[in-house]
């Protein structure tokens, strides 16, 4: 019933099966492995919300999603592309977070008896913050309005989650907290494929919220690049490796929480932070102008809080 809801309304808003099919395109990775990369601008009513990138995986027993979708419009979306690469059906969605593009398409999929995995802490975060991760997706228009929020009905308890499908093995790995409180990665040991979500962004400048600790989010980036990873499928931004992931999140990170971590414990003023250092290197990320004042401005606040 859902599903022909979700369709009535995609039709009445005025949008085709064919509108909905051509958001959501998978590229190739390596075998059975693909990602959809998503745009690195703004949420829009013409990308369904699906300014992110999203994982798909293909096994015998079925076809695996990474992050389900800003909603049932873009979930849908994302299945669509599936059929295009494989007959198999999704049989299981994975949320690396809780932003909104990463998992508010779970309900879509389980409608279509698809199992849903996700950390406990995801899930915590998911509950936490679920009406600002709402209204910021039901802000950007009313397409997004129909939302059922679905969560892992059992989610793993430690830092560590396996599961075992068509053979395929996923490891979902909590290091610390990222972009968002509970962020997790998607790793694939034998085929050495890692679904970062939000710990990578690259082509565009990472954001750091308030509610984001860059402190923490350098600690799990640096655990995480230690897996031996041949391809990295990052948050937002182009498939590439963990050279490129060092370049342009890892090294930004260091260098953000070193230069903010100096003037706090210095006494020093938030102006301060940004011309006692380099950055020319990250000039050229997408949206550096707009991101990188916020990044200082939100890291300088949450370590003054805590060093007071
Ligand atoms: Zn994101």
């Amino acid at each position: 019933m859902r599903f022909i809801k979700t369709l009535s309304l995609a039709l009445a808003l005025g949008f085709s099966n064919w509108a909905l099919a051509d958001v959501v395109k998978f590229e190739k990775v390596t075998d059975n492995v693909y990602a959809f990369v998503g745009e690195t601008d703004d949420r829009t009513k013409a990308n369904l919300g699906l300014n992110a990138n999203i994982g798909l995986v293909v096994t015998n027993q079925g076809a695996v999603v990474i992050d389900s979708g800003a909603g049932p419009l873009s979930a849908a979306a994302i299945e669509k592309a599936v059929k295009k690469v494989t007959n198999q059906k999704v049989v299981a969605v994975i949320n690396t977070g809780a932003q909104d593009h990463r998992w508010l398409g779970n309900d879509y999929f389980a409608q279509k008896g698809a199992a849903i995995y996700a950390m406990q802490s995801t899930v915590d975060t998911q509950k936490k913050m679920l009406d600002s991760i709402l209204n910021r997706i039901m802000g950007t228009d009313e397409i997004f309005k129909d939302q059922t929020p679905l969560h892992a009905a059992k989610p793993f308890q430690a830092n560590d989650g396996k599961l075992e499908i068509g053979g395929v093995v996923f490891e979902l790995k909590y290091f610390n907290d990222a972009h968002f409180p509970g962020d997790a990665v998607v790793w694939l040991p034998k085929q050495k494929v890692l679904f970062t979500g939000d710990h990578v962004y690259l082509d565009r400048l990472l954001g750091v919220h308030p509610h984001t600790h860059a402190v923490k989010w350098l600690d799990a980036f640096e655990q995480m690049a230690k897996l031996p990873a041949e391809h990295v499928v990052p948050g937002h931004g182009r498939v590439a490796d963990m050279a490129a992931a060092q370049a342009e999140t890892g090294d930004y990170l260091k260098q953000l929480v070193e230069s903010v971590t100096e003037a706090v414990e210095n006494m020093g003023a938030l102006d301060d932070v940004t011309p006692s250092r380099d950055w020319s290197q990250f000039e050229n990320l997408k949206h550096f102008q707009g991101w990188h004042g916020r990044n200082v401005s939100n890291t300088f606040q949450r370590l003054e809080m805590e060093m007071m």
